[in-house]
């Protein structure tokens, strides 16, 4: 298909770029003749992130949003020169990890420059008396952790997208990975940074293992989305290889109770590396066979690190699930986790089926935890064309939890696949928020979420829009993202 041929959704906001050649001329100067591409295929690849939206978008020959050029920056320098000029000449600049992330946070909304961060992949240093790596931006995640596991370490920061994400999306996106109970998200796990201010200025965060030199600057651009500057490197905490592994399931008669023996584990600051909780329907779905688990709550645990310790709490892991009921398994399910952890296959098939699907994750305090999964449910079953909502609860907090939704459903006759589809997130994140939780744990907000932002953060949005002015006064950042409500809506 050729690209005049799809449908550009997001065009009033576009920026028109005047004498386009001119300004082409300018980034070959900055980059290469290498590193720029204004191919149409090369355009269209930068069209979209991994949202669902924009893959179900394609299909039906539509784009979000279009780029004017592609960039492959090698050195900061460059992406210096690319912010100034993009400054002068008012473009959008976008900076581009790996593209799977699922809020459309890399969508090129208003058009402009992307910078594909894919050249900064080299590891700059393992220091091992500090237990850190130092690494650029643009490394890919499995190729970071690999070149860790072969000198005998782990970041333990393993997402389910750890072959297509990188170490800037990350940090921009705030993620967490499946391991995340003992090692930390994102933010716990990045000591410093470089970064370059979307006027061009680069800038170094110290890596400290802590220090009391005034607020926690560099902690604002972990959750930038690449709207507030450009992260070329970062510092990583890093540990030996564990030398033991457990694995250890348990089934609960409800997810109360499969919540009450997570919480007491945590309590006794027991950090099992992975805990997952399935609900009852994704339990059947993900355990069919397993006959313990049947109309239960399957509960799955790793344990991981010093043979000692990792004794010791598999033996308090087992004493709190059986204190609450809890029916072992055995580490047949948990072997079946790890061995189809990274498979996604089920989110991609539903789209050419014509059947609206996505998953989005949202934060709680125990104490209201059970109550939003419940409310989200009811909400969700109310709702005409849904036909599966389901959870899973996959990071914990001595303080609560991340809950992690998909639905599934046929828009009913007379309703679009849009319009529908921003209905169910509407209707599980109003559900999340009226019973006081949190719009999202780790993916983002991108523009899937922008229109909930006032909610979400109160008054305090209007000093973050306020930061976002004062470090972009030309709003060439990523535009469109975060900080206004951008969200196309179907129409019925
Ligand atoms: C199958 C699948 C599984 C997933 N599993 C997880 C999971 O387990 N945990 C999790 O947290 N997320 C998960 N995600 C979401 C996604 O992988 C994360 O959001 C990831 O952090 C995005 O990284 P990326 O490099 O692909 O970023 P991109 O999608 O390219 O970009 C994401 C955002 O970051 C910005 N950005 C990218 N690089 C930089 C940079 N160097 N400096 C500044 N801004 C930058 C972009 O402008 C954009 O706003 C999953 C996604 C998929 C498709």
């Amino acid at each position: 298909m050729d690209l005049k041929e799809f449908e550009l959704i997001y065009k009033e906001n576009r920026v028109i770029i005047k004498d386009k050649p001119e300004i082409e001329s300018k980034l070959k100067k900055i980059v290469g003749l290498n590193n720029i591409s204004t191919k149409e295929v090369d355009l269209l690849a930068y069209t979209k992130d991994s949202t669902l939206l924009a893959f179900n978008w394609e299909i039906e020959g539509k784009i979000a949003g279009l780029p004017d050029y592609i960039t492959w920056p090698e050195t900061t320098e460059q992406i210096s020169e690319i912010l100034k000029l993009a400054n002068r000449e008012k473009i959008p600049v976008i900076p581009y990890g790996e593209g799977s992330g699922v809020v459309g946070g890399a969508i090129p909304l208003y058009g402009g420059i992307i910078i594909d961060m894919k050249k900064f992949n080299r590891v700059l240093e393992i220091n091992d008396k500090n237990l850190t790596v130092t690494a650029e931006a643009g490394i890919n995640g499995m190729n970071l952790e690999r070149h860790l596991n072969a000198k005998g370490y782990t970041s333990g920061h393993i997402p389910q997208s750890l072959y297509i994400s990188s170490l800037g999306g990350w940090i921009a996106h705030r993620a967490a990975g499946q391991f995340s109970t003992k090692y930390g998200k994102i933010e716990d796990i990045v000591m410093g940074m470089e970064i370059i201010l979307p006027q061009g200025e680069l800038i170094k965060f110290k890596t400290i293992p802590r220090a009391s030199t005034g607020p926690q600057l560099d902690k604002l651009f972990i959750g930038g989305e690449g709207t507030l500057g450009i992260v070329t490197k970062a510092t990583l905490k890093i540990w030996p290889y564990p030398e033991k592994r457990s694995l250890i399931s348990y089934a609960f008669s409800t997810i109360e109770k499969s919540f009450d023996a997570v919480r007491e584990i945590l309590r006794e600051q027991i950090y099992p590396a992975v805990v997952r909780i399935y609900d009852k329907f994704e339990t059947a779905r993900h355990f069919p066979d397993n006959i313990k688990a049947k109309d239960k709550v399957m509960t799955i645990f790793v344990c991981e690190g010093n043979s000692k310790l990792v004794d010791l709490e598999e033996s308090i892991t087992r004493e709190k699930c059986e204190l609450n009921s809890g029916i072992d398994c055995g580490d047949t399910p948990v072997e079946h986790w790890i061995e189809s952890r990274f498979r996604v296959t089920e989110t991609s098939s539903m789209p050419p089926y014509k059947i609206v699907f996505d998953t989005l994750e949202v934060a709680s305090l125990w104490d209201n935890a059970a109550e939003i999964y419940h409310h989200v449910l009811e909400s969700m079953n109310k709702f005409k064309g849904v036909l599966m909502i389901t959870a899973h609860v996959s990071h914990f907090y001595p303080n609560g939890v991340g809950i992690y939704f998909s639905f599934g459903g046929v828009p009913p006759r007379g309703i679009s696949d849009l319009k529908f589809y921003q209905d169910c997130w509407d209707t599980i994140i109003k559900g999340v928020l009226d019973a006081g939780g949190s719009i999202a744990h780790h993916h983002g907000i991108g523009i899937n979420r922008s229109h909930w932002m006032d909610r979400e953060w109160g008054n305090a949005m209007s000093t973050l829009r306020q930061i976002k002015n004062m470090l972009d006064p030309n709003n060439i950042l990523n535009p469109g993202k975060i900080y206004t409500e951008t969200w196309k809506r179907g129409e019925d």
